[in-house]
């Protein structure tokens, strides 16, 4: 074991969303900042090029986990400078008002948020500033008020998509622009390695946290790197490994003082582990698209239900052009389906004739969908709830398809539209495992995101949510992680 001879004023792991946002905001108050990441560079042409997408899986980590009946899988996530933030697809939402509240949802109620919107309505600002967010707002009606405007104009539709987005509206739904983060560079982390009081050691695997004897602060990190194991030290360690390897790492870290996991004494470390119900669709077109422009549409009509069924729905989504698309990691195996159907198209004519959509429905925190530790290994036990809700959202949409496809007068479609749910290992938008609220009883960390047991220990990765409300989590795990970086800030 190699004992680093620095000290460090604030230690940050991972640089995602949550990581890399933390740093960008510290960074400039000079603080003695290190920064431990498990994975390397990625270039923007890996990022982007199709192959390493569809064929090499990129984005999916090399290491197995299981799922509750012991079977292994790879999950999607990508261990790089920027987390998932590097090659997620940018849009950037604030979540509605009514999501900070307990919502009735058909299987029962997903709870209520200890801070309101009011609360993080400056941090979405700061956020949408950081990100260079380009958006309409106005267009959607489930979108909350806004005290600053997008600081960049919406990204436009391809012409495809602005011909369905036409008809959809004259059929009376809402569609509008997504707002998309519009920076190229590493996302969540950006330039922040540049400043001197920053260093950023990657291919670092932090492996344990140790604490002092009397269990209340953490003393020293442990890291992997290449063959060697270092010990680092600070007064104050950040967590942002996403929401699996966070809690993960947390209950690896257990010692006398923590016999259950670091920070364990509610016993709620790993568990309300959630991740969205989430479908894909697929609409052949009559003509031909690039295959690769951006995600741009979304339709929130029936995220609180409809006429049919008063609870919350979910939010659809195009999914970008089906050759570029990294959701659409899943969409060799739905095309492949396609091209069964119609003998003399091959998957990249395919992929350039089709529509993808997307769909996403909450899924209610659940103290069985945890993250376990046996034998080392990590197991993700996961069944999926909110079930009706979602195939609601799915039906109602292929409704609405089938209506498009016939006024665009589409014969190739045949009312047939292939979809797939997605698998476990899609852990995109993982979230709850260390849910935080007033009372140490049943939360794992208070309002200002430090666990209650370890005075030093903060958690900014998307662990925080006590509930996953149907719209994507990213500019929520930023704007919160600016929020308690000016907590940290006000502590210095
Ligand atoms: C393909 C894809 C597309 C997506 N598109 C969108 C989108 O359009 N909008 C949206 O809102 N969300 C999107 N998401 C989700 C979004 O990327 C995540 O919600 C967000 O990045 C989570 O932030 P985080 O800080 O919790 O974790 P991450 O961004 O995953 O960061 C975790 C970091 O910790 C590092 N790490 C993990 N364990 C360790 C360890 N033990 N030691 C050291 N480092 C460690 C990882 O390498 C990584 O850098 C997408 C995700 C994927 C996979």
């Amino acid at each position: 074991m190699i004992i680093d001879d620095q000290h460090y004023d604030v230690i940050i792991v991972g640089t995602g969303a949550g990581g890399g946002t933390m740093a960008q905001k510290l960074a400039p108050t000079g603080k003695k900042i290190l920064i431990l990441e498990r994975g390397s560079f990625l270039s923007e042409e890996e990022n982007f090029e199709a192959g390493e997408v569809f064929k090499k899986e990129r984005y999916r980590a090399s290491e197995e986990w299981y799922d509750k009946e012991g079977e292994p899988f790879f999950p999607q996530t990508s261990y790089a400078v920027g987390g998932d933030t590097k090659t997620y697809s940018g849009e950037l939402l604030r979540l509605r008002e009514k999501d900070f509240e307990q919502v009735q949802h058909q299987i029962g109620f997903s709870p209520e948020w200890p801070i309101k919107y009011k609360d993080l309505e400056p941090y979405y600002n700061e956020a949408e500033k950081l990100y260079n967010v380009g958006g309409q707002f106005g267009e959607d009606p489930t979108e909350p008020p806004h005290s600053q405007e997008y600081l960049s104009p919406a990204v436009s539709h391809e012409p495809q998509i602005q011909e369905i987005s036409d008809v959809v509206a004259k059929l009376g739904l809402h569609p509008s622009h997504l707002p998309l983060g519009l920076k190229s560079e590493v996302q969540g982390i950006g330039s922040v390695y540049d400043y001197p009081n920053v260093t950023l050691k990657t291919d670092a695997l932090v492996t344990c946290l140790h604490t002092n004897p009397s269990g209340n602060e953490v003393k020293a990190v442990e890291v992997q790197i290449g063959t060697q194991s270092y010990l680092f030290f600070a007064h104050i360690i950040v967590l942002a490994c996403g929401a699996v390897n966070t809690a993960a790492l947390l209950l690896r870290s257990h010692n006398e003082k923590h016999p259950t996991g670091l920070a364990n004494s509610s016993d709620q470390v790993g568990r309300n582990f959630m991740k969205h119900l989430m479908t894909s669709i697929v609409q052949l077109r009559p003509t031909t698209n690039s295959g690769t422009f951006p995600k741009t549409l979304s339709i929130n009509d029936f995220y609180w239900g409809d006429e049919n069924f008063p609870f919350p729905m979910g939010s659809i989504q195009n999914t970008g052009g089906l050759l570029q698309n990294v959701m659409f990691a899943e969409s060799p195996p739905l095309l492949s389906g396609l091209a069964k159907l119609l003998p003399g198209f091959g998957l990249r004519q395919l992929a350039t004739r089709s529509i993808g959509w997307w769909l996403q429905t909450e899924d209610l925190p659940d103290p069985d969908n945890r993250v376990r530790i046996k034998n080392s290994k990590l197991y993700l036990d996961y069944t999926p709830n909110n079930t009706e809700a979602h195939d609601r959202l799915i039906y109602r949409w292929i409704d609405i398809l089938k209506t498009v496809d016939k006024t665009m007068g589409n014969p190739l479609s045949r009312g047939i539209y292939p979809r797939a749910e997605a698998p476990l290992g899609v852990i995109a938008h993982q979230c709850g495992t260390c849910r935080f609220g007033e009372d140490p009883k049943i939360s794992v960390l208070n309002l200002d995101c430090r666990t209650h047991d370890v005075e030093n220990l903060y958690i900014v990765d998307g662990s925080f949510f006590p509930s996953n409300p149907a719209v994507n989590p990213s500019l929520t795990i930023i704007a919160n992680a600016l929020r308690v970086g000016d907590h940290l800030i006000g502590t210095f």
